[in-house]
């Protein structure tokens, strides 16, 4: 049994193990893949890198990190959580594990519609993130896949930079409430075209438009599933933290992108230092 599980393994939760492992509280991160991380072709406006770095690099760095100092790790997929007063389990595709403390830091899962072309353009004209990328497409005719307040945030992010901003519906119904200076397409999307980088999107019905960069926000995460499971509050499919990054159950915290707001890895750090400190406070509490 461990004092606290983390589950996730990004910088919010390496960020959370760090403190809680050096600290000499018991420490298991759950995590299933690299995450955002692995998406960041590279990484140069976060503090102390002389050079840009990898995503992925990253990730691997900080997952060594945190077991240098003690932290246990696992690679495994979380399931559920379950939640029986003082105690909580947490499922995993493989197993089951106990804990007095959990601290969801499972990122803001960016979900994509299977379109021929998406995978290829990644990081060649398809960004998943308008804040990272949106300096990259200055004065440029940029689209943002999406129907939803996620897509219309995206949007708000591109538009001071970009030259025209147009919604790809991909035949879904748009949610958001899109202002008139933006282009909607509503047409389903055969597929991304183009050479060495993006120039095309090409629709089902023949139509083509030019772009020179997509930027999926299909949807939002299914981070907050995982806490909606034993009543933690959430909204927007954002988990809702105070700002101890505690949630409405007592031990249970959350850290990095599946609270919201600015979604980067320096937010994600601090996130993930604040939870795992009080994560050691409840479990210290909890032991006297
Ligand atoms: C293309 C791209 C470029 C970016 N560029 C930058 C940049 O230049 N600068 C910057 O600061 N930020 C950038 N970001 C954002 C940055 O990557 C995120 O803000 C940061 O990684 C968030 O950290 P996190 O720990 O909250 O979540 P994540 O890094 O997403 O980590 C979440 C972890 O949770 C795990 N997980 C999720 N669900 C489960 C589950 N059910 N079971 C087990 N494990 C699970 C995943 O395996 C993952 O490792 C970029 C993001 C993208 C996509």
């Amino acid at each position: 049994m461990s004092d606290v599980i983390i589950i996730g393994n990004g910088p919010a939760g390496i960020s959370a193990a760090l403190y809680t492992a050096r600290a000499g509280v018991v420490t298991t991160i759950i995590g299933r893949d690299l995450g955002s991380l692995n998406k960041a072709e590279k990484i140069e406006n976060y503090y102390g890198l002389s050079q840009p770095v990898t995503g992925k690099d990253l990730a691997i760095i900080g997952i060594n990190q945190a077991m240098s100092v003690g932290a246990k790790y696992v690679e495994e997929q979380v399931v559920g959580i379950l939640y029986y007063g003082e105690k909580f389990v947490v499922q995993t595709n493989k197993d089951g594990y106990a804990a007095d403390s959990v601290i969801i830091a499972t990122g803001s899962q960016r979900s994509a519609p299977r379109i021929k072309g998406i995978t290829e353009f990644e990081g060649k004209g398809i960004s998943y993130c308008a804040v990272c990328d949106a300096f990259f497409y200055r004065k440029k005719d940029v689209a943002v896949l999406g129907y939803t307040d996620y897509a219309l945030h995206e949007a708000n992010e591109l538009s001071p930079v970009a030259n025209s901003v147009t919604f790809l519906t991909n035949s879904e119904t748009l949610i958001a409430e899109v202002p008139d200076e933006y282009n909607v397409n509503t047409n389903k999307i055969a597929a991304f075209e183009g050479d060495d980088k993006l120039t095309t999107v090409r629709f089902e019905n023949g139509e083509t438009l030019a772009v020179d960069g997509v930027f999926i926000a299909y949807g939002v995460a299914g981070s907050a599933d995982l806490a909606r499971k034993i009543g933690a509050e959430t909204e927007n499919n954002k988990i809702l933290v105070d700002e101890s990054m505690s949630t409405n159950i007592s031990g249970l915290f959350a850290a990095g992108d599946c609270t919201g707001g600015m979604l980067q890895v320096a937010k994600a750090v601090y996130e993930g230092a604040k939870a795992g400190t009080e994560a050691v406070k409840f479990v210290r509490r909890l032991k006297k």
